[in-house]
């Protein structure tokens, strides 16, 4: 019998697939701006020093076995890592009413996240979580997969290649109170554009007055300024406000530790005893999906994060990331309006922030770029900063001059 005969072909990821077609590609000068990993200068991966070092720590611990985790995960790693996103200082941290479990990475923290939320959410009507229009595309999956239903809500401005906040504050007036948001915490994918601090003031008011719930997703942390505590800053201010949030979080980009996986959902409570009832039913869930989280990167972090000597090396390590992506957006800035006079206002390239930045190219635009340029991103003019390099800034420069002309 051939069970299988109704299963429709998928269609391949479409950045995994613009890898795969840059790979093939023999032009000497093609430029690969589709993925979401850091490169270095060279355009190359980078392992950070501060990992290498860590590695080779470890390496040498003749005391570590292959034994299981508990199914929360390494205790000094979650503990240590919701300290880095909400602050030692933090109200709920000091009330213990966080519940943080490790995950598989930043998209592991969506899923249980939205597992638990399909759970046991007091919804009000309907299960549905406003999402912003664009977003990472996995959101959108990842909450069918549990059953909840994406909904758009309006977030950038093709006209300014900016933030539509207007939309995004009567989106949030008008939904139904209690209604789950979905916000990046920092570093927006794939527009790159976020809300100044005085908007995510004016957010979570409108958060509180309604008694909705912040679903944060914290993918870049540190990687978007270069300052660990900047780009948790809006995390930090809805704690602080008392709006009801989780959040998931990555050490996959701020640490290069992208195939390790590792990462953690935190559940604010309001209560010490609602954090451990939380806690009980995500290691419930955990336990079913994937029994225990994978020992590697959680050792890697947990040094990291709990020696004060290696904390620093780290936060180096995430500046020179950052750094130099923000010198590309410089250097791209100057290339296309001082030297080559491109056509149109590029102010957002330096305004922009974390590894995207939306170009404002059209689908014609960027296809044209692919084609006739061998220079690899998405068709909605997305590109990754940290695809950019020394040698190979002014032949983009070039090529999107030549595209927008
Ligand atoms: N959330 C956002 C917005 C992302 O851009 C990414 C990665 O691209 C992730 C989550 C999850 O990444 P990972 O599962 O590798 O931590």
């Amino acid at each position: 019998i051939d069970t299988w005969a109704s299963v429709p072909q998928a269609p391949p990821d479409s950045i995994f697939k613009l890898t795969a077609a840059y790979k093939t590609d023999t032009h000497p000068q093609k430029v690969n701006l589709g993925v979401g990993a850091y490169r270095d200068d060279n355009g190359k991966p980078w392992v950070l020093p501060v990992v290498q070092k860590v590695n080779e720590i470890l390496l040498k611990d003749t005391t570590l076995d292959h034994e299981y985790l508990p199914i929360t995960g390494l205790p000094e790693f979650t503990s240590a890592a919701a300290q880095v996103l909400f602050s030692a200082g933090s109200a709920a941290l000091k009330e213990g009413r966080i519940s943080s479990v490790q995950t598989i990475s930043g998209t592991g923290a969506n899923h249980l996240a939205a597992l638990f939320l399909a759970k046991f959410y007091q919804w009000n009507g309907p299960k549905q979580v406003f999402i912003s229009n664009p977003t990472w595309a996995n959101h959108k999956a990842i909450l069918k997969n549990v059953g909840i239903e994406p909904v758009d809500y309006p977030y950038y401005d093709p006209k300014t290649i900016g933030l539509d906040f207007s939309g995004l504050l009567n989106s949030l007036s008008s939904a139904p109170e209690r209604s789950v948001f979905l916000l990046h915490a920092c570093a927006h994918n794939p527009t790159g554009v976020d809300p100044t601090n005085e908007q995510w003031e004016k957010i979570a008011d409108v958060m509180l007055q309604k008694g909705h719930y912040a679903f944060f997703d914290c993918a870049y942390q540190g990687f978007a300024s270069g300052d660990l505590d900047r780009d948790a800053s809006a995390v930090r201010h809805f704690e602080q406000r008392g709006v009801p949030l989780l959040v998931c979080q990555s050490f996959a980009k701020n640490a290069g530790l992208y195939g390790e996986r590792v990462g953690a959902l935190h559940v604010v409570g309001a209560t010490h005893d609602a954090a451990v009832r939380v806690k009980s039913q995500l290691s419930v869930l955990q336990r079913s999906e994937i029994s225990n989280p994978p020992t590697y990167g959680a050792r890697i972090m947990a040094l990291i994060l709990n020696d004060s000597g290696l904390f620093e090396e780290w936060k180096r390590d995430i500046k020179t990331m950052a750094d130099r992506i923000i010198n590309m957006r410089k250097e791209l800035f100057v290339l296309l309006t001082d030297e080559l006079k491109t056509p149109g206002k590029w102010e957002h390239i330096v305004n922009q922030i974390g590894m995207f930045s939306f170009t404002g190219l059209n689908t014609t635009q960027s296809k044209a770029l692919l084609e006739k340029a061998h220079v690899y991103l998405t068709e909605n003019g997305r590109i990754s900063m940290a695809g950019l390099n020394s040698k190979n800034i002014r032949y983009f420069a070039e090529s999107m001059d030549q595209a927008v002309r």
